[in-house]
């Protein structure tokens, strides 16, 4: 592992387990999941706020920090952690993601990918060379290899294809001239084909990365066919690297995911379900659009020790969701945060009791019983 940077596994519960990531500028406990702050910013919190969830590494977008303000830009002022006021670790993604599901017009070619900009039109090209050279201005902890990421129904042939092409461009991204603190992690593909998946894990991890990630999950695919997946993938990633499922998940996906022996997590869905109204608790989700929560003055979670229950009751979220009014989403952010902080936190000692398959089983029914989503 590049210099600065080590992973140690200091307990086991059957497949899940419980280690520690160290980079140049913080100290992540694992398993970890990291807030999303796609812009340079964890939506509608402070670094200080997202400090005090638990967080020590978050996740930053190459794609969306490249078109504006430009990377060139957070280079002068010192990289996008400095840029944000952020004093720990980040993690960027290589761009390839936004550029399959947002960008206009786009052209996949051995090259690279040329697009239009979502914002303006303007025509770019994305390589492998360019991914690794705008997360070296962005001066990330950890870059990601630009890979391709075909949708969850793609045919075993577009898979094959987009495999063939990731495996060229993580050649081309380990060419390039390595950023001083900086990890790379490579990405494993495969659709839903478990002989593909495994073929592809093989390839990457064989490659001199600092970490393995597993890329295109949660893009249309039944949740249980990757929960399958994921039960057999997990234990054959690399033993002394981290392992990293991106952009998934709910909470009972993380539980899932971290007793198959996933380490590092990110979603978008605390921030953004927590904009939409929608509360993640031990007790399932709590949906303050929901009329039976109007002069509910409990808080979102008996027992949680955020900021947001300590103080307010469900009925003034409500009103404050139903109103508009941007303290809502700033506030159930919060709460969002701390829950997959707390949620992370339990399952790391449940790892080191060696209860971890007896913790898993209890959090889901927990979770599913008091779903009252579903009781709409
Ligand atoms: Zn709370």
């Amino acid at each position: 592992m590049r210099e600065g940077f080590s992973f140690e596994v200091l307990a086991t519960s059957g497949d899940a387990r419980r280690g520690r990531f160290t980079t140049p500028r913080a100290i992540i406990e694992t398993p970890v999941f990291m807030p999303v702050g796609t812009q340079a910013t964890v939506k509608t919190q402070t670094p200080q706020e997202v400090e005090a969830t638990g967080a020590r590494i978050i996740l930053a977008n190459t794609y969306h920090l490249w078109i504006r303000p430009g990377a060139e830009l957070i280079d002068r002022l010192g990289g996008a952690p400095r840029f944000m006021g952020w004093d720990h670790a980040m993690l960027t993604d290589s761009g390839g993601f936004q550029i399959f599901s947002l960008a206009k017009l786009r052209k996949i070619e051995e090259e690279g990918v040329s697009f239009r900009s979502h914002l303006d039109g303007r025509k770019l090209l994305m390589t492998p060379e360019e991914s690794m050279r705008v997360q070296r201005l962005l001066r990330s902890d950890v870059a990601m290899l630009l890979d391709i990421c075909p949708p969850g129904a793609a045919p075993e042939s577009e898979i094959r294809e987009a495999i063939r092409i990731t495996n060229l461009w993580a050649e081309r991204c380990l060419k390039t001239e390595p950023y001083e603190g900086q990890a790379r992690f490579g990405i494993v593909q495969g659709g839903t084909y478990e002989h593909l998946r495994l073929e592809h894990l093989e390839h990457i991890a064989a490659l001199p990365v600092d970490g393995v990630a597993l890329g295109g999950f949660s893009v249309g695919e039944p949740v249980e066919r990757m929960y399958e997946l994921l039960e057999v993938l997990g234990p054959k990633m690399p033993q002394d690297r981290p392992r990293y499922l991106m952009g998934v998940g709910t909470p009972i996906d993380l539980i899932v995911a971290m007793g198959a022996g996933i380490d590092l997590f990110d979603c978008v869905l605390p921030t953004r379900n927590a904009r939409n109204g929608q509360a993640l608790t031990f007790r399932g989700r709590v949906n303050l659009k929901q009329a039976r929560h109007a002069e509910d003055e409990s808080p979102l979670e008996e027992g949680c020790a955020c900021p947001t229950c300590q103080k307010f009751t469900r009925a003034y979220l409500r009103h404050l969701m139903k109103a508009g009014e941007q303290l809502g989403g700033r506030l159930l952010t919060q709460h969002n945060l701390h829950f997959y902080g707390e949620l992370t936190r339990r399952a790391r000692h449940a790892i080191e009791a060696d209860q971890y398959e007896a913790w898993a089983k209890r959090a889901i029914e927990e979770m599913r019983e008091g779903d009252e989503v579903k009781t709409q």
